[in-house]
């Protein structure tokens, strides 16, 4: 392999140079190297890319970071590998580059397939669909290759020409100073080629919106902000590009009884406090069913208990969370009178428990 100069040595720049300072040097080697300025030199090819790859980085505050503490190496760790070719660096600098000279690369290729857009989609789902995963539709409208033209554009029949204005390339030249400028053509827009007679179905695009049903599996254990993707059901790509992709985001309503923290299931039981003193077996809701817990004698308020494995299923491999059970002892209200005098007997044994209780704290 090549070995890389210093990014910062590349650039012109000390290591703790600000934004300005790197963007500046940045700006003069782009326009010293560019290929439009030395066409077929070889060497200005690689100094130009060398600078778009250090600019890149440097550019950036987490490769920068990474570079700064990791080198070369670190860079590579994270699947940097620079820049392929001129179209890679000016269609990541397009802006850059824009605010360089003042207008657009010039330089984007008028016949290069086209990646289609990513979509996204908001998925809300019921508790229990989250607990455990299920098939749905979804109903998405999108961009989609035309089918009555395939996708040319063209009325069936017709065919594309060639531009006349700029004889196919898609681009203008035009002399400024001591460099020549190329712009987009404007008459066919860069593509290089006019459409006689447009579709009239997608009017020349090659694409209608379409509405599609797309089939998704929601696995058990998703919540709220998961993010699902669905590779290639996005947007149709142009001149034969691949399509996006839709990205599908879960909102989970929530229960009336159930919460869920992570994959365990969190709920309050409303217990009695004749329950919580004498202690009881209660039926609770759990996912699967009900289930009994054994509230011992003397349970507090706000003790918890758990059912193991009774949460939800881990999205990532195998396992599930708890149930997690918080006791909540009620306050009887609206007592009978029978129940009055018998709470009152209840206080009066309880008090005289209670003082000689005080009274032996006080004597020892
Ligand atoms: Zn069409
Ligand atoms: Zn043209």
């Amino acid at each position: 392999m090549r070995t890389k100069r210093d990014y910062y040595d590349v650039l012109g720049v000390g290591p703790n140079a600000e934004e300005n300072e790197i963007k500046a040097n940045y700006r003069k080697l782009a326009l010293k190297y560019h290929p439009d300025r030395n066409p077929d030199d070889k060497e200005a090819e690689e100094k130009f890319k060398e600078a778009a790859e250090a600019y890149e980085v440097v550019r950036d505050p987490e490769k920068r970071n990474i570079y700064d503490n990791y080198g070369h190496e670190g860079l590579q760790g994270t699947g940097f590998s620079g820049f392929r070719g001129f179209e890679d660096i000016f269609s990541s600098f397009g802006d850059i580059f824009e605010d360089f000279f003042g207008f657009g690369t010039g330089r984007r290729s008028s016949t290069a397939a086209r990646r289609g857009a990513d979509l996204r989609y908001d998925l809300t789902i019921s508790f229990m669909d989250a607990a455990f995963g299920v098939d749905t539709e979804i109903e998405i409208e999108k961009l989609e290759n035309c089918s009555t033209c395939e996708a040319t554009g063209c009325e069936p029949g017709t065919h594309p020409e060639d531009c006349r204005q700029c004889g196919g390339t898609g681009q203008i030249s035009r002399s400024q100073g001591f460099f020549s400028i190329r712009t987009t053509c404007q008459h066919c827009r860069g593509e290089g080629r006019t459409i006689p007679s447009p579709c009239q179905e997608c009017r020349g695009t090659g694409q209608v919106v379409q509405t599609k049903d797309v089939s998704a599996k929601i696995p058990a254990g998703v919540d709220t902000g998961s993010r699902l993707r669905l590779t290639g059901e996005g947007e149709s790509g142009t001149r034969g590009g691949p399509p996006g992709d839709l990205y599908v985001f879960i909102n989970v309503k929530p229960h009336d009884f159930f919460k869920r923290n992570n994959d365990n299931i969190i709920c309050q039981i409303p217990i009695s406090f004749v329950q919580a003193a004498l202690g009881a077996d209660i039926d609770v809701p759990t996912l699967n069913g009900e289930k009994t817990l054994h509230i011992p004698k003397g349970t507090q308020p706000g003790e918890v208990f758990r059912f193991k494995r009774e949460g939800i299923a881990s999205l990532r491999g195998h396992g599930k969370g708890d149930q997690i059970m918080q006791v909540l002892v009620k306050t009887p209200t609206g007592l009978t009178k029978k129940q009055v005098t018998l709470l009152k007997e209840f206080a009066n044994l309880e008090s005289a428990k209670l003082s000689s209780k005080i009274k032996n704290m006080f004597n020892n």
